[in-house]
């Protein structure tokens, strides 16, 4: 876990946003870069690296709150849906290592896609399905 990120800066307001949200341990903020109207970050305030770095408890409260804000920025945008994410690891794109959803609202109208989209699909037989479900739990 790093000590500062650019978001424990933005928590403790030494770089300005638009907050809409904020506990004890949870944070939530406007994208400075909006991929639609009310895309909002939702964090731990803690910098765990990775979803996987959070303790349950944290991870609980954070997700505890994290369909409330989506439903406020649904609300808010008159959006009919989210997509909410995280990239998790640089190679999933996390720019910043700061474990954070993205909530990102879509509109009937808008021609954004499914997260099935951003990858081309793997053709796997119901052997290696069984094995990697394994090779899945056997690592827990
Ligand atoms: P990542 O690629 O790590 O999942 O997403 C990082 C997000 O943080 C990006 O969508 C980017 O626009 C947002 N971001 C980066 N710097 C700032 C900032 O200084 N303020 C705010 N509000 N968002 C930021």
């Amino acid at each position: 876990m790093s000590e500062e990120t650019l978001f424990t800066r933005i928590v403790e307001g030494e770089i300005p946003s638009h907050t809409v949200y904020d506990d004890e341990t949870t944070y939530a903020f406007l994208d400075v870069n909006p991929l639609a109207p009310g895309h909002t970050l939702v964090i731990p305030k803690t910098p765990y690296e990775r979803l996987e770095d959070m303790p349950r408890e944290t991870a609980a409260d954070v997700f505890g709150v994290l369909g409330e804000i989506a439903a406020a920025v649904e609300d808010a945008v008159d959006a009919s849906a989210t997509t909410i994410a995280v990239n998790n690891g640089e190679a999933a794109g996390q720019e910043v290592p700061h474990v954070h959803w993205h909530v990102i609202p879509q509109f009937d109208d808008d021609t954004a896609r499914p997260i099935h989209a951003l990858f081309d699909g793997a053709d796997l037989s119901d052997e290696e399905m069984a094995d990697l479900a394994t090779r899945i739990r056997d690592r827990r």
